[in-house]
């Protein structure tokens, strides 16, 4: 469903360039005002998902002037995007088209769940948005692995995405800005991170997708601090002398085992973040000890990456995340 689409010019007080949106119930009892677009709905409906909008109601409203009634419903105006309270709308009244209610919301989309529900208190808004958020980007190690070894099936560019669409003209990066803005701490460090994997720099760092320079600034930051600690484990075990000095026949010869384990750090220090799949592929012509030594390592780096990844981005320790709830 489009944002936005005009159906009718209304005359509304002076501004010609009010539309009337494509929700607009003739037999509703207050039109709400976003930008320039209007939407009549039931105020008895959206009090009851609201309190924020149950207090508004609550204020008797004059409709007298012509100013302030449309069709002698009072007016509201709302100081959030018109998308926003568009998709909000037609989610929480159901008003999708039968049968066409997308799998996954798109970025845009669940970015209008958090902002509104969380502005209006609307918990069929903010539990549902809240819901796919920490389970794609999980608070425990073992979920952040299981999510990246399912190799992002879960966000994608169409309609296959089971938790999150993010097509061609919208960006995961986007969703960081927002998470913030709705204080869901603990959902930011695997939020970041994938971001991170999924994103090459150069969106990053020369984004299309209006990024705030804070946002940049973090995720810049983070990936720098991620990649340092990648060199800095495997630098360390590539340094170790671990090669057995007892031979066996089935053993392979030190050069072998010291050519495997430049080509792997090699590979890991130049393109890899701390935590992936990728730790669990280790060279097959290392021999014992250097194999043994290089799972203890990537093992410790991957447990030193978690536990340090709130503060990579800028977030205080795991245990002191908070996030927003409503009552
Ligand atoms: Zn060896």
């Amino acid at each position: 469903m489009e944002f936005d689409r005009p159906e009718k010019r209304q005359r509304t007080g002076e501004d010609a360039s009010v539309h009337r949106s494509d929700i607009w119930f003739d037999d509703g009892n207050v039109v709400l005002q976003a930008e320039n677009v209007q939407f009549r709905v039931h105020r008895i409906l959206l009090a009851r998902h609201s309190s924020i909008f149950k207090d508004i109601f609550s204020v008797p409203q004059p409709l007298g002037g012509t100013e302030i009634a449309v069709e002698g419903c009072p007016l509201v105006h709302l100081t959030d995007s018109a998308a926003d309270v568009h998709y909000a709308l037609t989610k929480l009244f159901s008003l999708f088209v039968p049968g066409n209610e997308p799998k996954a919301p798109s970025v845009a989309e669940l970015t209008a769940s958090l902002r509104i529900g969380h502005k209006y208190l609307i918990l069929h808004l903010w539990n549902d948005a809240v819901a796919r958020l920490r389970s794609t980007f999980p608070s425990t190690l073992k979920g952040l692995i299981e999510r990246l070894k399912e190799g992002s099936t879960d966000i994608m560019t169409d309609d296959t995405a089971t938790a999150i669409r993010v097509p061609h003209s919208e960006n995961l990066s986007q969703l960081v800005e927002v998470v913030m803005e709705v204080e869901l701490q603990t959902v930011l460090p695997a939020l970041c991170y994938r971001v991170l994997v999924l994103e090459p720099l150069e969106t990053i760092i020369d984004s299309n997708f209006l990024l705030s320079d804070h946002t940049r600034a973090i995720l810049l930051g983070g990936r720098a601090r991620l990649r340092d600690m990648t060199t800095e484990h495997i630098s360390a075990w590539a340094r170790a002398q671990t090669h057995t000095a007892d031979v066996s026949a089935e053993m392979p010869s030190q050069a072998i085992c010291r050519q495997a384990r430049y080509d792997f750090c090699l590979d890991a220090s130049q393109k890899r973040l701390p935590i992936g799949p990728w730790t669990h592929e280790l060279p097959t012509d290392l021999c014992l000890r250097c194999h043994k030594a290089a799972r203890l390592c990537l093992t410790g780096m991957v447990n030193t990456a978690w536990s340090k990844l709130p503060g990579t981005f800028g977030l205080p320790s795991w245990e002191k995340l908070q996030d927003f709830q409503i009552a």
